[in-house]
């Protein structure tokens, strides 16, 4: 007999950043046959009403005790989900092979020996400036765009992202999870070469009822989103395009 032939599968999908309108077909319906959905904050919990009444919904970011889950209790969490025969959705904002460790708990089912695969999403990395008015690329200005994490500025020892060349990189600089260090980032990188004037902007709860952007240069961002109250989820686009600012009037 197969051994495997009794355990479920974990179905990692991609919510897109909050609108359920951003969720691709196949994760509604991954959703809609899920037996558990474990989510976090950044999915889009709207889309959670398309579950069957009697699927157990996990809210991972605040189990199984307080604000943090460590990943290793949601990895496990998959497991044994999966282990006991059931349909499992691990539900993320987003994509969730751009940052928010989905290929870590890719990783975690395969060792255990739990089938897993993903359903790719729409990156808040994309989409959010898209929903500002700012195309990453554009012909004849700008040819390559780079999604950074911002969880360690360029002055922290744990930070691998090499400065130097995204500063000289001439594209697109996108910042994720970059709303605490953006005074140090946005001046990291005028210490290296980046023109202070480069149009930069802050888009915040992108394609959620209460988006927010506002529209700077990269020497003055760091104010004007201090000033604001600007919190998580947000995201910094820092590069020529942003001067686009494409609107439909
Ligand atoms: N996998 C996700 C990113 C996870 S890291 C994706 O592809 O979008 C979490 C960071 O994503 C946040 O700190 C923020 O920078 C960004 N983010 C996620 N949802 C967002 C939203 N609706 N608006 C703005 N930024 C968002």
């Amino acid at each position: 007999m197969d051994p495997s032939s009794d355990l479920g599968e974990v179905i990692l999908v991609g919510g897109g950043p909050g609108d359920p309108d951003l969720l691709t077909v196949g994760g509604r319906r991954a959703l809609r046959e899920a037996d558990v959905v474990l989510y976090d904050r950044l999915a889009p919990l709207a889309s959670l009403a398309e579950t069957r009444p009697d699927a157990v919904l996990v809210d991972v970011g605040k189990i199984p005790r307080g604000s943090q889950t460590p990943q290793s209790d949601i990895n496990a969490l998959l497991i044994e989900h999966a282990r006991a025969g059931r349909r499992v959705v691990r539900f993320k904002g987003g994509d969730p092979f751009v940052f928010g460790r989905g290929s870590e708990e890719w990783l975690a089912c395969a060792e255990a020996g739990v089938p897993v695969r993903v359903i790719p999403g729409v990156s808040s990395a994309i989409a959010g400036p898209e929903l500002a008015g700012i195309p990453l690329t554009h012909r004849g200005l700008t040819q390559n765009f780079s999604v950074v994490s911002g969880h360690v500025g360029p002055n922290h020892p744990a930070s691998t992202v090499n400065w130097d060349a995204l500063a000289r990189s001439s594209g697109t600089i996108v910042i994720l999870m970059g709303v605490a260090h953006l005074a140090e980032i946005c001046a990291g990188l005028v210490e290296r070469g980046l023109d202070a004037h480069t149009p930069a902007a802050v888009v915040a709860k992108a394609a959620l009822p209460d988006q927010l952007v506002l529209y700077s240069t990269v020497g003055s961002l760091p104010s004007l989103a201090e000033q604001a109250g600007i919190e998580p989820p947000a995201l910094t686009v820092i590069g020529a395009v942003v001067g686009l600012r494409l609107t439909s009037t």
